[in-house]
């Protein structure tokens, strides 16, 4: 078996590495790219997928302005030059004896573990939910597979009733459940048909982000498609074949059924199951505990996590994990050395906003949801604009795959 296949343990097969990271997506492969160019060695990534996938690209493929296929990579083709990779799925994280056990029977064991496993998709939380994004009528940006399926709904749409929603709850970008709403009233618009098109955006908070200066371009771009926003708001069922959702609105939450034409959401979501063992004590179904400013765990210094899968209190996005994994290879080569971790992860996280096909708000904030722009002072960035877009449409995704997952940025 070649590197670019990845190395698979058999039934009862053991191997060591001194750094294990437990799956190759954003935060993974980056924090072990950063930690090979700082000269660590013996690091291997378990991540079962053969194929990698640019996540914030999906809203764009939604929203027709990317093609599906720009999203994928082959996993073997993006692995850190020097880095192992072990092809398995990790069923369990024993940190008492350093151990890691593999779906197909094998077993890691390591110095220290580095937890960037993600958030997991719970479409039964919703009655009806899992059904109806398979249905002809349903989608979400959120698997690439219907990321491709919506793009098609919306484009052909011609009049009618769309609703996009996001959950209440944790989630990785949660913002992101608006951009393929804005991208597709900009094509409506442009098209002539937006009139004849009721877009409904179900938001679980009190507004439409969270942070006055960001609502307020929102709410403009809201006032200008005409989208029926409703805040405070939950899907609690969907019935797929008659195309309606029960929904729990406002303030008391009321019950009302809307009927749709075409359906799009970011489904609930959580942390892994399978990683509860690494939550704080007492709160089942928690992210792993992890101090949020140095990224160790709180009760087992040899566990460190990043990105969704970690109990940080920032907004779960890409841009934030540049910062952590910064932070965290630093870290962790201070205790290799003997030293104590001093690097901070400062909370800053990021979520572009597509309010158009060629403009974007850039919210950057702390962990407080206060703005927290990357260049001091100027807060312009946050407004719409072309500059923004340019970089998360053209830019990013270079940088993503030449920088980013190198360990270079
Ligand atoms: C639709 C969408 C739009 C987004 N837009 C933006 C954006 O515009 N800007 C931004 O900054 N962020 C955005 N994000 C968020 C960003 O993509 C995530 O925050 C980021 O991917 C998180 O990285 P991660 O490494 O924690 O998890 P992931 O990138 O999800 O990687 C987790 C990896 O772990 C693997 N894994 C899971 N379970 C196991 C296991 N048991 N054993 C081994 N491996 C396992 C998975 O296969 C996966 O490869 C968006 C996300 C989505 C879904």
């Amino acid at each position: 078996m070649t590197s670019a296949e990845g190395v698979v343990l058999t039934e009862g097969q053991h191997q060591y590495y001194r750094i294990v990271v437990v799956g190759g997506g954003n935060g993974g492969l980056s924090v072990a790219g950063r930690l090979r160019r700082q000269g660590v060695k013996d690091i291997a990534v378990v991540e079962p997928r053969t194929t990698h996938l640019y996540k914030p690209l999906f809203s764009h493929v939604a929203g027709g302005t990317a093609p599906g296929s720009m999203t994928v990579r082959p996993q073997g083709s993006v692995m850190p030059k020097g880095v192992k990779w072990v092809r398995d799925a990790v069923t369990s994280i024993e940190p008492e004896s350093r151990t890691l056990m593999l779906d197909g029977g094998g077993r890691l064991t390591y110095e220290h573990v580095i937890v960037a496993a993600g958030i997991q998709h719970d479409w039964d939380a919703v009655p009806g939910l899992a059904d109806a994004v398979r249905a002809p009528s349903g989608g979400s940006h959120y698997e690439i597979d219907l990321a491709v399926k919506t793009s098609a709904l919306l484009r052909d749409l011609r009049s009618g009733t769309v609703i996009f929603s996001q959950p209440p709850g944790p989630a990785s970008c949660a913002g992101a459940a608006q951009k393929p709403m804005y991208l597709a009233c900009d094509f409506w618009q442009k098209t002539g048909v937006l009139s004849d098109i009721h877009v409904i955006m179900l938001v679980p908070d009190a507004t439409i982000f969270g942070i006055p200066e960001i609502d307020r371009e929102l709410n403009r771009k809201i006032a200008a498609y005409g989208i029926d926003l409703r805040t405070r708001a939950e899907i609690t069922a969907v019935d797929a074949e008659a195309r309606t959702v029960t929904v729990r609105q406002g303030q008391p939450q009321l019950p009302e059924e809307l009927s749709y034409d075409v359906l799009n959401v970011e489904p609930p979501q959580s942390a892994p199951d399978w990683l509860s063992n690494l939550a704080a004590p007492g709160e089942d179904g928690g992210f792993v505990d992890v101090d949020p400013q140095t990224l160790r765990h709180r009760r087992h210094p040899n566990v460190w996590a990043l990105g969704d899968a970690a109990a940080t209190a920032n907004s779960k996005s890409g841009g934030a994990l540049r910062k952590q994994t910064l932070a965290l290879a630093r870290n962790l080569q201070a205790v290799l050395e003997g030293k104590a971790p001093t690097e901070l992860y400062d909370g800053y996280s990021v979520c572009p906003f597509t309010v158009s096909r060629g403009t974007v708000v850039f919210a950057e904030f702390d962990d407080q949801y206060r703005l927290k722009p990357t260049i001091p002072f100027w807060k312009g960035l946050a407004r719409e604009r072309r500059l923004t877009w340019i970089f998360d449409r053209h830019i990013l995704p270079w940088v993503y795959w030449h920088m980013i997952l190198k360990g270079r940025a």
